[in-house]
């Protein structure tokens, strides 16, 4: 949306169908954002030229944003990993196999379930992960991460328009972008010397 807002004519493919969050297809193709759920990209060649199923269309430019992998070292280092080879910790993030090494954010998987690899997660981890380390250098126990439950997700859509949606609750507007450029231009002033 914000490649439309630049001017730019935009097809996107996905392997996911509907896309998430909910109102998220339907805000798109309003904005004529050429939409295809379901389709994933099987092969990209020299033009570029997209094929996906029975369709082959040719771009200027294509660009990829697909989800996160693991490092290869990771699984190369002994840890023990999940079958995609991101490290498994435990409610307290450290290794489940070797409990001197923490892990957190994009890298791990919580053996108590997968959670979404996204920086509302891995800020919340970081801020266990230092409360931790402060209490292991004092020989105490490492703090317990509990994850929240839904997270809120606000896309910016271009025009000053965006979308909102957290667990089953979901808005979009002009507000929504106002809100979200408060909150976002709070958090970089926030990290500002
Ligand atoms: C284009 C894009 C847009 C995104 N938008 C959003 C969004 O709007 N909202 C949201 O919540 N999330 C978003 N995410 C996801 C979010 O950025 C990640 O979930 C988050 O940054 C993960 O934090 P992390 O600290 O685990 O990993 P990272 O932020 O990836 O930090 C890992 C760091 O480790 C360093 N590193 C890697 N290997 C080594 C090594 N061997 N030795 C030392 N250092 C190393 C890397 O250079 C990097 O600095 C987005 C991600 C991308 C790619």
């Amino acid at each position: 949306m914000a490649l439309h807002h630049r001017g730019a004519a935009v097809t996107l493919y996905s392997d996911k169908a509907p896309l998430w969050p909910p109102p998220l297809e339907a805000v798109m193709r309003r904005m004529r954002v050429d939409v295809r759920p379901g389709m994933p990209a099987d092969e990209i060649e020299r033009g570029p030229v997209v094929h996906a199923g029975a369709s082959t269309q040719e771009f200027d430019l294509v660009l990829l944003a697909t989800a996160a992998v693991p490092q290869p070292w990771l699984r190369a280092s002994g840890l023990a990993c999940d079958e995609r080879g991101f490290l498994l910790t435990d409610d307290m993030l450290r290794s489940v196999a070797h409990p001197d090494v923490f892990a957190a954010g994009d890298c791990a998987t919580p053996s108590s379930g997968p959670l979404p690899r996204s920086g509302v997660y891995a800020l919340r981890q970081g801020e266990a992960l230092a409360a931790s380390f402060r209490n292991v250098v004092r020989g105490q126990e490492p703090v317990v991460y509990r994850p929240q439950r839904h997270a809120l997700v606000l896309i910016s859509c271009g025009r000053r328009y965006a979308l909102a949606h957290r667990g089953h609750w979901s808005a979009q507007g002009r507000w929504v972008w106002w809100w979200k450029n408060h909150i976002d231009r709070k958090w970089v002033k926030s990290l500002t010397v």
